[in-house]
This record gives structure tokens, sequence and C-alpha cells, in this order.
């Protein structure tokens, strides 16, 4: 059996999305850059970019590792919960 990449193996993860309520929000007014590229850079997922001074997030695609939770959480990130019961990642190889 040939080695899975990273990137298939996320691939193969199913989401379940609760798209009226979004388990992690920012402060989209947020400024501090340094701040925000922690995040940026840091999330596995690529779901915090910040394009012409303006932060943007979609909770959709998040692996619930809780790294933005830890880096920026009263900064760039306004609140951080797990989704409700029921929605969230379903990981499918580890
Ligand atoms: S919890 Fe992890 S995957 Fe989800 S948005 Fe934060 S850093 Fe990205």
């Amino acid at each position: 059996m040939a080695k899975m990449s990273i990137d298939d193996k996320l691939g193969l993860d199913l989401f379940y999305t609760d798209e009226q309520n979004p388990h992690i929000t920012i402060n989209e007014d947020y400024d501090n850059a340094e701040e925000i590229h922690k995040v940026v850079l840091a999330c596995p997922a690529g779901l915090y970019h910040f394009d012409d001074g303006k932060l943007s997030f979609s909770h959709e695609g998040c692996l619930e590792c809780g790294t933005c939770r830890v880096l920026s959480i009263n900064k760039a990130v306004k609140s951080w919960d797990h989704p409700p019961g029921g929605a969230g990642v379903m990981y499918r190889q580890g």
C-alpha cells in the first residue's frame, strides 16, 4: 500500500458544518498584523486570510486542533468553542 501524504489523508476527512453557528469567531477589526500573521501561518487548514489589511476566516474545514485559540484568543480570535454535538471534523486516517 502506497504511503499517503498529509494532504491526501486530510482530503479523506469528513466535515459536518453548522453553517449558521460558527464555533470560532474572529475580531474582524483586529489590526495587529504581527499577531494576525501568527494564526495565518499556524492554522494547518489555512482558514485565516489577511489580505489588504483585512482579516477573514471561514470555520468550514476546521480541524479543531486549538492552535488559533492558544495563539490568539482575545486578539484575532474572539471566541472558540467545540462544534455542537454531531458537527465538526470526522478523521478518517488518524
Ligand atoms: S482550530 Fe486549528 S484548524 Fe481550526 S481554525 Fe484554529 S488553527 Fe485552524
